[in-house]
Parts: structure tokens; C-alpha cells; sequence
């Protein structure tokens, strides 16, 4: 089989206008960006204000293994399938970073021929989103270390800034800088890091903004810094919000592209899914809402992770409904979570599959308290036998839900048409939607409500620093935000070597942090990294572009 970008590279795209026009746009309300990618405006969404949302269908997963799971092909390949089956259908995704591109896990425009295209564009630069959220992330630092160079008027206690800077890169080297050394017209002097950009606030707040004004809005309340009194000093308090909506003038705008299959997909915004909410921009989902009769959205990490957010935080924030979950499994990861080696998953064994389903039945069992239809898409490898299969397919429907196969990956949209018409029958079901908790809850009970009814830990425990900041977060008023749980991907508890399906667990909140302007309070367990690193192979090295333009080495 070729590689993904040699399949992209085959690929007939359609001029990006057609696009936009078989969705009804008119030209005023795209700007093209090339050949094959475009700007949409927001005022599609004003225009289309009265015309009924489509059908929204979460893709999400269960805990994965170190390579991903196949969600976004997953997820492509439906949207495709469903395309071709009549269902008028636009896909969403996350923009991709550059940190994972070039580190370990390669790009994110899907594999095989469940691809977004032009993938070479859509893993790199893009249109240039990440560009512009890091230069407005990173003017709202120039400016506070300018206040404290200036005599300070804020009174920041520069022992207490909380806004680093950042880059779209894996490079550990910059997690702890000083910087301000040098002579007395040099700044001042304190220790600080570096950031992924996909960890930015920002990049959470735009994924979570409904308008420009409200994105300057959730600038404005951006904590960088607390003063010598402890109180917070905010993104406006250093009249920040206006110059950073500038920069993110043309970044609010949703990109358009297209499938293998020419079908359009909306690509927009990748906050991380552990530290953020990890899901495209609430401006895309609701504009391919308008646009379509069914959109597929992902959501990162497992379930756990993704899928409570998404109900729990994204879903609120743009008063989303929606209609069906897919949650992406394969038989490798299921025989890792029930202790398979993992240079062993291509093995079959029935017994570790046996063991590892739990952890699809935890999550089935979860998605049913968010009162939304689920089926299971089971992304087909070449090692899965038939007996394998079938035991996941009975596994599930023991638990009254369905399994279908997806060889998307494989086939493109033909090989997701079961999954398709499985998905079109759970949408005419009756979702009843409720997120988990009420935000107004007190803030430990949120946090209690998660761990127990999703991780089935027995309790949560905070750490000192977490208990102080608990106090203080209530006593400024940011109580009442949704909680954003950053938690290993791997295990539904803190521990990443726990698989499966743990019980007799506790979970421990090491710190909490205040992020007011993506609207959310993240509740830091374990050790989250916030700007990893290089791995000793980094996927960069297999990577090269000819002299005609041909790039080789990019998945
Ligand atoms: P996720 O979105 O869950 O992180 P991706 O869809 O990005 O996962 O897939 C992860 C990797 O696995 C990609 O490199 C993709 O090409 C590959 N992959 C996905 N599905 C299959 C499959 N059925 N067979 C072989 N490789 C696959
Ligand atoms: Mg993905």
C-alpha cells in the first residue's frame, strides 16, 4: 500500500470554490487561500441564523495506544461514506501542530484514504492560525514584561507570572528560560518558559469563542500575572485585548478544504485535549451545522478525556446538541488495555482481548450518562482475525450497542458505508443531552463528579498546592467554571500503566490553574507536559522535499 502522503499526492482536489459553492456560499463569504483551501466568513452564520443545525456526531475513542487509534481517519472516512450514501455531510477536525508533525505521532489529516487534503499544507504551516495565535500569545507577554520594565504600575509580583510564552514546536530546551538579563534597558530579570502553542489559552479560547467580540472579551479576562497582594492582574488590566484580536482577525475564520473524495471539510483551532478541551473551534462546528444535514466532529484522547469534554465544556459554551457518539476502537489497543505486550498486538489472543474490553464497556457505560447514542466503529487492521471481531461484537451488544466494522483506512469512504447507515438510524434515535454536572457546583465536587462517575476512582485527593489554589481560585471568582481535567490519555486514572478498566484508585489533583478567558479551570494530575519533547528518532529526520516540490517522509 502506498504511503498516506503518496495517496494525497494522487489525489484530484477539486478548485476550493467549487467547494464552497456546492455548499451554498457565495463568493463575498469565502476568501480562497490558493487553490485549494479557503477562509470562510463568519457572517455565514448570521445569514444562516434561522436555518435548522444538521445532525452533529461526536468521533471519539477509547483509550488509546501511544500511536492513536485511527479517530481522525475514522472520522474522515465516515464523513465520506456518509457523502456517499446521500447524507449531506461536512467533517471537522483540528488544525495540526508541529510539535507532534516532526516529534512522534505525525501529522493528523487522517491515513489511507480516509485523508483531508492537501495534507502537506494541512500537517504545516496551513493558513497560518497557529502563526497568529502565537504572535498575539506571545505580544500579551511582551507587554507584561514591558509593564514590569516600566516601573511596574500593576504591582505584578514577577515570582508570580502564570503566562509563558510560546512556539509550534516540540523543544524541551525552552521549558524553563530567564530571560530579561543584560544590561539596566534589557527588561527585567526572572525566571519563565516556553509552551506548545496548542497549549496557548488562546488557542482554547478561539476553539471556545462564538464571535470575534467574544474572543476579545475572553482576552480580556485572561490571568497573566497575580500581584504583590495576590489579586489577579488580567490581559486587560495591560489593554492587551484589542491589539491581540488584531492579530487574529483573519485566525477566527474557519478553513475550508476538502476530503480525498472532494467532499468539504472544516479544519479549525487544536487545543491540546489534556491541559484544553481538545476539539475544533465552536465557529466551525456551528458553521458546517448550517451548512450540512450531518457533521462529524472529533474529539482527542479517549473518551475519558475528549467525549467528557465535549459534553461537559465545548458543548455548553456553544449550546451544542448532539445527536450520536461513534467511539473508535481497535482490537490492538483493546488487547494492550487487557495486557498484551505491545510489540505482541498483532498477535491474536483472545484472552487479553477478553480482558481489554472492559475499557470499551467503561466508556459505553459513560456515554450513556451524557444520555447520547453510541455505537462502536471498530477501525480494521490487517492483523484482526474473525474470531477476534466477533468477540468485541458481543461483547457490546451484550450492553444493547451496536458494532461496526470501519476499513476506511483501506477503502476511503465505500469501506464506512455500514458504519454510515448505522450512524444515519442512531441520529433518528432521541438523544437526550445533559452534560455531567451543573457548572454552578462547588468546584471540588465537579472535580469529584468526573473522577467518579468517569474514571470510577474512589476519590480525589489535592495536593497542598492545589487545596491553596482552590481558595484563592473561589475567593477571585472563577468557581463556577467548568473543571478541564489534565489527565494521562492511557488509563482512565492518573497512572498511565494502569489499563484497562482500574478500580481501587484515587485521583490526585497536583494544581490548579485559572483559565478565565477559555473559560475553564484545569485540574493538573500527574505530570502533564506542556511543551514535550523531541523522542531520539524525531519523525523529522525521515522527512525531505525534492527540488520539484515533492515532500516524502510526511504521514
Ligand atoms: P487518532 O486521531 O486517533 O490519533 P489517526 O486517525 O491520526 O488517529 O491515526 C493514527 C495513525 O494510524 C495514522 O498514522 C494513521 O495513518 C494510522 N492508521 C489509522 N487507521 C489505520 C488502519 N486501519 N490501518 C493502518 N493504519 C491506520
Ligand atoms: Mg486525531
Amino acid at each position: 500500500m502506498k504511503s498516506d502522503v503518496e495517496i494525497a499526492q494522487a489525489a484530484e482536489l477539486k478548485p476550493i470554490g467549487e467547494i464552497a459553492e456546492q455548499l451554498g456560499l457565495s463568493v463575498d463569504e469565502y476568501a480562497p487561500y490558493g487553490h485549494d483551501k479557503a477562509k470562510i466568513s463568519l457572517s455565514v452564520l448570521d445569514r444562516l441564523a434561522d436555518r435548522p443545525d444538521g445532525k452533529l456526531i461526536l468521533c471519539t475513542a477509547i483509550n488509546p495506544t501511544a500511536a492513536g487509534e485511527g479517530k481522525t481517519t475514522t472520522n474522515v472516512g465516515l464523513s465520506m461514506a456518509l457523502n456517499r450514501i446521500g447524507a449531506k455531510t461536512i467533517t471537522t477536525l483540528r488544525e495540526p501542530s508541529l510539535g507532534p508533525v516532526f516529534g512522534m505521532k505525525g501529522g493528523a489529516a487522517g491515513g489511507g484514504y480516509a485523508q483531508v487534503v492537501p495534507m502537506e499544507d494541512i500537517n504545516l504551516h496551513f493558513t497560518g492560525d497557529f502563526h497568529a495565535i502565537t504572535s498575539a500569545h506571545n505580544l500579551l507577554a511582551a507587554l507584561l514584561d514591558n509593564s514590569l520594565h516600566q516601573g511596574n504600575p500593576l504591582n505584578i509580583n514577577p515570582k508570580r507570572v502564570v503566562w509563558p510564552r510560546v512556539l509550534d514546536m516540540n523543544d524541551r530546551a525552552l521549558r524553563n528560560v530567564v530571560i530579561g538579563m543584560g544590561k539596566v534597558g534589557d527588561g527585567v530579570v526572572r525566571e519563565s518558559g516556553f509552551e506548545i502553542t496548542v497549549a496557548s489559552e488562546i488557542m482554547a479560547a478561539l476553539c471556545l469563542a462564538t464571535s470575534l467580540e467574544d474572543l476579545k472579551e475572553r482576552f480580556g479576562r485572561m490571568v497573566v500575572a497575580y500581584t504583590y497582594d495576590k489579586k489577579p492582574v488580567t490581559a486587560a488590566d495591560l489593554e492587551a485585548p484589542g491589539a491581540m484580536a488584531l492579530l487574529m482577525k483573519d485566525a477566527i475564520k474557519p478553513n475550508l478544504v476538502q476530503t480525498l473524495e472532494n467532499t468539504p471539510a472544516i479544519i479549525h483551532g487544536g487545543p491540546f485535549a489534556n491541559i484544553a478541551h481538545g476539539n475544533n473551534s465552536i465557529v466551525a462546528t456551528k458553521t458546517a451545522l448550517k451548512l450540512a444535514d450531518y457533521v462529524v466532529t472529533e474529539a482527542g484522547f479517549g473518551a475519558d478525556l475528549g467525549a467528557e469534554k465535549f459534553f461537559d465544556i465545548v458543548c455548553p459554551a456553544g449550546d451544542l446538541k448532539p445527536s450520536a457518539a461513534v467511539v473508535v476502537a481497535t482490537v490492538r489497543a483493546l488487547k494492550l488495555n487487557g495486557g498484551k505486550d505491545k510489540k505482541e498486538l498483532t498477535n491474536e489472543d483472545l484472552f487479553a482481548l477478553g480482558n481489554g474490553i472492559v475499557n470499551l464497556e467503561q466508556h459505553l457505560e459513560n456515554l450513556a450518562k451524557f444520555g447520547v447514542p453510541a455505537l462502536v466503529a471498530i477501525n480494521r487492521f490487517p492483523s484482526d482475525t474473525d474470531a477476534e471481531l466477533d468477540l468485541v461484537r458481543q461483547r457490546c451488544e451484550a450492553l444493547g450497542v451496536r458494532v461496526v466494522l470501519s476499513e476506511v483506512f483501506a477503502k476511503g469512504g465505500e469501506g464506512g458505508e455500514e458504519m454510515a447507515r448505522a450512524v444515519v438510524e442512531l441520529c433518528e434515535q432521541e438523544s437526550s443531552y445533559r452534560p455531567l454536572y451543573d457548572p454552578s457546583d462547588e468546584l471540588h465536587s465537579k472535580i469529584e463528579t468526573i473522577a467518579r462517575e468517569i474514571y470510577r476512582a474512589d476519590g480525589v485527593d489535592l495536593a497542598p498546592s492545589a487545596a491553596t489554589q482552590m481558595g484563592q481560585i473561589k475567593a477571585d471568582g472563577y468557581g463556577e467554571l467548568p473543571v478541564c481535567m489534565a489527565k494521562t490519555q492511557y488509563s482512565f486514572s492518573d497512572d498511565p500503566t494502569r489499563l484497562g478498566a482500574p478500580r481501587g484508585f484515587r485521583i490526585t489533583v497536583r494544581d490548579l490553574v485559572v483559565n478565565a478567558g477559555a473559560g475553564f479551570v484545569v485540574a493538573l494530575t500527574g505530570d502533564i507536559m506542556r511543551m514535550p519533547g523531541l523522542p531520539k528518532v524525531p519523525a523529522a529526520n525521515g522527512m525531505d522535499i525534492a527540488d520539484d516540490g515533492t515532500i516524502t517522509g510526511l504521514s
